[in-house]
């Protein structure tokens, strides 16, 4: 079997993350988040979480060129040879360029987008009401996945704690982002024969059987 290299593509707070978790049990692909790269690089002070930081706090994209060198360094480490699983990038269409001059230049493609799709209004109550834990950054929502004691992660019992980002106001902005300069990304997906959609309102079960579905019948198109 060929290598599996994916993208989860989609509006804050489709699922995206959720299903990532889930796929990456399945297939135990690396589960390479630009979001998470970026947090983590600004809890450690580092240069790029400085210069990443007020850039998500405004809900606004960090520039093409400094999250392009942060993915294709990632996509290079050894537990990205064999396949990977890319949440939040790319959000551009530079971005996506990016990305497919690297594969190409090893030889390599991508198997699927998977498209996660929900409506703004959807979206904006599940990112209002969704709680990150402080140490591992699981993921919860106060009505849809609410963890069993209050404010405290079932896996690891860390504080829960909402994004900074995640404040409406700017939730629209990342929204109107999205729609502007990440939408794009459907059309150039499409054009390529790469984008598989899923339909992103389900729950996260449903949504998680679709995309194991889509991919089981990819691998047996490839097998024929
Ligand atoms: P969500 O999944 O809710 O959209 P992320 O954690 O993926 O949020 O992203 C949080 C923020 O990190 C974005 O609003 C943006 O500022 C920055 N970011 C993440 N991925 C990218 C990317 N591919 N390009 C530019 N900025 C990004
Ligand atoms: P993204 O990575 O696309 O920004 P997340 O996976 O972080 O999205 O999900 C956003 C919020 O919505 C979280 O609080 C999560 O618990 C919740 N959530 C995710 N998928 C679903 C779903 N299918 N139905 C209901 N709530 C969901």
């Amino acid at each position: 079997m060929s290598e599996l290299n994916l993208i989860l593509l989609g509006p804050p707070g489709a699922g995206k993350g959720t299903q990532a978790a889930l796929l990456t049990e399945d297939f135990g692909l690396p589960h390479i988040a630009t979001g998470d790269i970026l947090r983590a690089a600004r809890e450690a002070g580092t240069e790029l979480g400085l210069l990443a930081r007020r850039y998500m706090d405004a809900g606004e994209l960090v520039p093409d060129e400094v999250v392009i060198g942060v993915i294709l360094e990632r996509l290079g480490d050894e537990d990205a040879r064999d396949g990977f699983l890319l949440d939040g990038f790319p959000r551009t269409i530079e971005q996506a360029d990016a990305l497919g001059a690297a594969l190409d230049g090893q030889e390599r493609g991508l198997t699927a987008v998977l498209l996660i799709d929900a409506p703004d209004e959807l979206v904006v109550k599940r990112i209002s009401g969704r709680r990150i834990c402080r140490k591992e950054g699981h993921v919860y929502h106060v009505d849809f996945d609410p963890p069993k004691h209050a404010d405290r992660c079932d896996i690891d019992g860390s504080e829960l704690e909402q994004r900074p980002d995640d404040a409406e106001a700017t939730v629209r902005n990342r929204l109107t982002v999205y729609h502007q300069q990440t939408e794009p990304l459907i059309a150039y997906y499409e054009q390529r024969g790469l984008l598989r959609r899923v339909d992103g309102t389900r729950s996260p079960a449903e949504v998680h059987d679709h995309i194991r579905a889509t991919l089981a019948t990819l691998r047996l198109e490839e097998s024929l």
